[in-house]
């Protein structure tokens, strides 16, 4: 049975951080599912097309991946593409305790989803979309924290 992986994310914008993640997962994975989540109650900074427009740019050349978004629960969204792995990056300790609590009660809700973390990269620790926002928002450089396949001359939102 083909081993199907979402990984959910808002990616409000995709970072190298997300990307590494990704293209990692693909060792473990026959397919990955980047998916944006639309109901997480985060207000978004870059519109919903523009954000799929860049992931979908970045794997271009990786027929093994999908880029999509959905509005439902991460649980049923991953049914609705029979995918039995859920994939999520850690970080930091503050990433673990959020992504803990997200995980058992996703494995609560669906016993055959299982959820697999993949350590980021030391050198990708510290770069979090929030801060990548707000260099773009004040005019700083933000291309060295963002796949080259996203165009910043497309930020506009
Ligand atoms: P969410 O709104 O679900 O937190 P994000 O777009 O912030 O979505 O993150 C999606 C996933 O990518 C999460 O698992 C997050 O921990 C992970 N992630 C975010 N930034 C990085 C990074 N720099 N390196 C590795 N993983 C990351």
């Amino acid at each position: 049975m083909e081993k199907i992986a979402v990984f959910p994310g808002s990616f409000d914008p995709f970072t190298i951080g997300h990307e590494s993640i990704v293209r990692r997962g693909l060792g473990l994975f026959d397919k990955i599912i980047v998916a944006i989540g639309t109901n997480t109650g985060k207000a978004d900074y870059f519109p919903l097309e523009t954000r799929l427009r860049w992931i979908k740019n970045v794997f271009n050349d990786e027929p093994r991946i999908e880029v999509d978004s959905y509005g439902s629960l991460t649980v049923d969204y991953c049914k609705k593409k029979n995918a039995r792995y859920l994939l999520r990056g850690l970080r930091t300790a503050a990433d673990f305790e959020y992504e803990r609590a997200i995980a058992q009660v996703n494995h609560a809700m669906e016993k055959d989803i299982e959820v697999v973390f993949l350590l980021t990269l030391p050198e990708h620790t510290f770069i979090t979309s929030t801060i990548v926002r707000e260099i773009i928002k004040y005019g700083g450089d933000a291309r060295k924290f963002l796949p080259e396949a996203i165009d910043l001359g497309e930020v506009n939102p």
